[in-house]
């Protein structure tokens, strides 16, 4: 299938001079969305991934269906104050200032082989500040899968040697 004439280009939103990869009109048409899952569910048992995680809020659109194909869990990192128990945070760089990452202290278990999933990889620091906080936990991050990747970015040089896979590339 050919994904990418599912992703709508949203030109200057959410603001001027940013062209926006709008996921929604891959999830609204039902073969799209199982097919984006199901390349991703093939690649996480290929890494032999035992929990998935995802930043808030498109990349629990992305890693909860597959974590649920795959019958295994999944872990939500999100903005500070939204995890109700205690947390591990991580801050990442944006253009002006930074942002802060959480995710629950008990999430993974030491050793547990995870499998990050968002809908686009742009510049890599949300995904980088992800990695930080599973690795707090003790988790082995095994890959990093996304449905769009903005190659320009070059959000990978982020991730060293991590193990990246993405669906569609601009
Ligand atoms: P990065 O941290 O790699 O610079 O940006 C990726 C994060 O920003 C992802 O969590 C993603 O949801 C969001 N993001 C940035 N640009 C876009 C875009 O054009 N489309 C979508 N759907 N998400 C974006």
């Amino acid at each position: 299938m050919d994904l990418k004439q599912y992703v709508t280009t949203v030109e200057n939103w959410p603001k001027e001079g940013i062209s926006f990869k709008d996921i929604t009109t891959i999830m609204d048409n039902g073969p799209a969305y199982k097919y984006a899952t199901d390349q991703i569910v093939t690649y996480a048992k290929e890494l032999g991934a035992e929990i998935i995680v995802g930043p808030e809020a498109r990349g629990f659109i992305i890693g909860c269906p597959v974590a649920y194909a795959l019958e295994i869990g999944f872990a939500p990192v999100r903005k500070p104050g939204k995890l109700p128990r205690e947390v591990v945070s991580a801050d990442y760089g944006l253009e002006y200032g930074k942002d802060t990452l959480t995710m629950h202290k008990d999430a993974i278990k030491p050793g547990q082989k995870v499998l990050i999933c968002d809908d686009l990889l742009a510049t890599g620091g949300t995904v980088e500040a992800t990695v930080r906080l599973v690795e707090q936990l003790g988790g082995q991050v095994v890959g990093c899968a996304f449905i769009i990747e903005l190659t320009e970015l070059n959000g990978r040089a982020k991730l060293g040697d991590l193990n990246v896979k993405t669906l569609i590339e601009y």
